[in-house]
């Protein structure tokens, strides 16, 4: 398996013919086939590129040696709020530390070798994906509570303040039991990987030892992830509410240095971690002055440290704020004044923001944290994106579980379209006036290249990993999902592809993938998430959980090690 942290020579790499995503091996112009596994060699297709599929491999046999890996077939990359590129003929090559190296579009078949060849391949190992299946970046899920999962879909008929006393107070009390933690993350984690969350921004609860064992497990499973442990010392009940100040600042000192021990800074690399800590004061009504104060300078002495919080979510919450805070000039200016809001802070939901609170938290380059799905479920109301969009501010998708009942980000995506469509109604504009293409989007739907942005580069940009992930390009971390919109998939939501399509030209190859990714973002789900990869490693997905299934390996003494095709 790679290790990111670990640097080797990269030589050109023995002739191993065209393979699929299972180690089938398929034929195409050009390229001689060899078959250097013998479980590979048992049996060859004749079939034309792009008709397809052989031979099974299975996935333990396949050799995780360090060489790069180069995918073929239909990639989807984000450009920006307005715009996403589709290729359909994409070569895509991932070296051994799971970066990118290079990609190149419109590689016809029969081009392939050469194109290898120009980029100092001779003969290499090429995993082609089949009609139906393409790469798109890894979501970036910008809010979550890992505790709350086991809530899903309870509690939605409180608001706010109620729900928090009544459904997740007392679930996140029980993470006091490390044992219990440490079950409960392991199957959360698990579920956050599969549903295509490669980069996640955990809270965790009050707990220093639980929420050490979620940076264990996510740092084992090999999610790239933000691990805070909730600050809360006022308005919480007795049972679950940190003792002082001075505790919360010690376990939260001491949960930073943990988590930094777990993954250090490559040696040489401008790469960050996969697992670092983000200070988590829950939110301002949890915290009192002095706690905040000294987050504020915690924060001030480590400028890279991430931070998350919750913002104008719901109007109780708000008005509850100004009486506890009567010297700040508005919810946002509560943060600001403890020196907790900047460019790389995290503002959870912003439902109700005020215009002179959009522009402070422009000013002072924070992202925000769209949890539509949370919006609707608590009645929290509707954050209109668009207005935030259009002032420039960052902004990404969470699922704000248990607030939010998916923790998939494409149920955030659905939702934030619904979301986006109430601000386009409510305003009295029609969809046929709007054009996908526009770059103001207040009182607007919300166009695919938004959706996908959003919850990709968009996510990115919040988390101030930017350079690193959320899209495709060279140098950059191969976080990625590998789709499949098969029936064969097994989801009976999407209308997928039944067979092989005809021969296309391109404009129409093009214009059939830009559609499975529509149905794709609406109708998909996990069954058609076939591979999860983090850093260049295959750490879950569809084929990942069949793989664990016939590897009583992976079940009993836990396997749980990221690993590369
Ligand atoms: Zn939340």
């Amino acid at each position: 398996m790679p290790n990111p942290g670990q640097t080797s020579a990269r030589s050109p790499t023995q002739a191993q013919g065209l393979q699929n995503l299972y180690g089938e091996v398929i034929r195409a112009p050009g390229l001689k086939i060899e078959t250097s596994s013998a479980s590979i060699s048992s049996s060859l297709c004749t079939v034309a590129f792009a008709a397809i599929i052989l031979l099974l491999v299975p996935e333990k046999e396949m050799s995780p040696t360090a060489k790069s890996t180069i995918f073929y077939g239909s990639v989807i990359n984000p450009i920006s709020l307005v715009s996403y590129s589709a290729s359909p003929l994409c070569l895509l090559a991932v070296d051994t530390l799971g970066n990118i190296d290079w990609l190149v579009d419109d590689v016809e078949p029969h081009n392939l070798q050469e194109t290898l060849a120009s980029k100092g391949y001779i003969d290499s190992e090429v995993i082609a994906l089949r009609e139906g299946e393409f790469i798109i970046p890894g979501f970036i899920d910008t809010h979550t509570h890992a505790p709350q999962v086991p809530n899903m879909g309870t509690g939605g008929q409180y608001q706010l303040l109620d729900w928090l006393e009544n459904v997740t107070f007392p679930t996140e009390s029980k993470f006091a039991d490390v044992n219990f933690a440490r079950k409960t993350y392991e199957s959360v984690v698990r579920r956050a990987i599969d549903s295509g969350t490669t980069t996640c921004c955990y809270y965790g609860t009050l707990h220093l030892e639980a929420t050490k064992a979620l940076a264990d497990i996510v740092h084992a499973f090999g999610q790239r992830a933000f691990v805070g442990k909730c600050n809360m010392n006022r308005n919480c009940p007795g049972h679950y509410i940190e003792a002082s100040q001075e505790d919360s600042i010690a376990d939260t000192q001491a949960l930073i240095s943990y988590i930094r021990s777990l993954s250090p800074q490559p040696e040489l690399s401008t790469q960050e971690p996969l697992v670092q800590p983000i200070l988590t004061p829950r939110f301002a009504i949890s915290c009192t002055d002095d706690l905040l104060s000294s987050l504020g300078d915690l924060a001030s002495s480590d400028p890279k440290l991430r931070i998350q919080t919750h913002i104008s979510e719901n109007k109780s919450e708000i008005s509850f704020t100004h009486k506890l805070f009567p010297s700040a000039p508005n919810y946002a200016g509560v943060y600001d004044m403890f020196g907790l809001l900047r460019q790389n802070t995290i503002l959870a939901h912003a439902v109700h923001l005020t215009e002179d609170e959009v522009d402070l938290i422009k000013s002072r380059d924070a992202g925000i944290s769209h949890c539509p799905t949370s919006n609707f479920n608590l009645s929290s109301g509707v954050a209109p994106i668009g207005v935030y969009l259009d002032k420039g501010v960052k902004v990404g998708l969470g699922t704000d579980v248990s607030g939010g009942f998916s923790v998939s980000i494409l149920n955030a995506i659905q939702n934030a379209s619904i979301s986006a469509k109430i601000c386009s109604l409510q305003a009295g504009n029609s969809a046929s006036s709007e054009s996908a293409k526009s770059t103001s989007f207040a009182n607007k739907q919300l166009s695919i290249p938004s959706l996908l942005y959003l919850a990709t580069a968009g996510g990115a940009a919040v988390c101030g990993l930017e350079k690193q992930v959320g899209s495709f390009a060279a140098g950059k971390s191969f976080d990625a999902l590998i789709v499949n919109v098969r029936d064969e998939a097994g989801n009976p939501t999407i209308w997928g592809l039944n067979g092989t399509s005809p021969q296309l030209a391109a404009e129409d190859k093009k214009k059939l993938l830009e559609g499975w990714l529509e149905r794709f973002l609406f109708c998909g789900d996990d069954r058609n998430i076939e591979r999860v990869y983090v850093q260049g490693a295959f750490v879950g997905g569809r084929t990942y959980r069949r793989g664990r299934m016939d590897d009583s390996s992976f079940l009993v003494g836990r396997d749980t090690s990221p690993k590369l095709i």
